[in-house]
């Protein structure tokens, strides 16, 4: 090769490399606008593993079955009794949150109010519309009804109109199985499509939104149960008892409200969660 050729070949091949260069640092320039501004760019939402969720601070999530006089039941209130407890969360400056909010609390580390609750009603009974929705609303509040479909239309339980207006209500609706088995008794696919997957399409056409949440009869559940739930809820809620920490989502603990003072609700509160 000639020495003027070696030249031009230099010459060519410094002036490619520029222009390759410049074109980068123009395609480079074009883009820097989109990746930098603040107001554009939004970071996506990674879910939190099943570690991390289980080491989040607990939501005191209460769970109310019975609300009426006179009855023998452990686990009933009378009204006058759960409106003092309304009462004293919303002066204490408690703000009840929806499941939806906890979900994403719990697996996107979304905001909740400084003093959060989640009230949750089991068992469908009538006064959960006639009493619990009612003095919900009056303090601000909203609830979560647990169905257990079984019981739908029948005398003393709630129908399947008075579902729907209260999730019209703003309140949220939730599976409390069909017939109040427990998922530890559950055999094959078939118990989990009458106890699970049915109410939950049914509740779903009922209100017209999605069913997402669970309260397991009595509150029962193990691992295999956990594991099982998750192919269909996006939260399952226990009662006091332990979590599951790798299925943490699907064993979100509660506390069952007696007929405590007011003060001893918040008593209570704060040593179980
Ligand atoms: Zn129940």
């Amino acid at each position: 090769m000639m020495k003027n050729e070696r030249q031009f070949l230099k010459l060519a091949l410094v002036c490619c490399a520029i222009s390759l260069l410049a074109c980068n640092s123009k395609q480079e320039s074009k883009q820097l606008p989109a990746q930098t501004s603040k107001d554009t760019v939004q970071t996506p939402l990674t879910a939190n593993k099943a570690a991390q969720v289980y080491a989040k601070t607990q939501v005191p999530v209460l769970c109310y079955h019975r609300i009426t006089e006179g009855s023998k039941s452990e686990y009933a209130v009378t009204p006058a009794t759960f409106e003092a407890h309304i009462k004293i969360l919303a002066d204490s400056g408690y703000q009840a949150i929806s499941p939806d909010e906890l979900y994403d609390y719990l697996v996107y580390n979304k905001t909740l109010p400084a003093k959060p609750v989640l009230i949750s009603f089991d068992d469908s009974r009538i006064e959960h519309i006639e009493i619990a929705a009612p003095t919900l609303q009056k303090y601000g509040f909203r609830g979560v009804f647990f169905i257990m479909t079984i019981t739908n239309n029948k005398k003393n339980y709630l129908s399947t109109e008075q579902i729907a207006t209260l999730s019209k209500n703003g309140h949220t609706i939730g599976v409390h199985s069909w017939d109040h088995t427990m998922v530890t008794k559950y055999a094959d696919t078939s118990d989990w499509e009458k106890q699970v997957a049915t109410p939950q399409s049914k509740l779903a056409k009922l209100i017209a939104k999605k069913v997402s949440y669970f309260a397991y009869p009595n509150g029962v559940c193990n691992h295999e149960g956990a594991v099982g739930m998750s192919k269909y809820m996006k939260l399952a809620f226990i009662l006091s008892t332990k979590r599951d920490s790798l299925q943490p989502l699907q064993t979100v603990r509660r506390m069952i409200v007696p007929e405590w003072t007011a003060q001893g609700l918040l008593k209570s509160m704060h040593k179980t969660f």
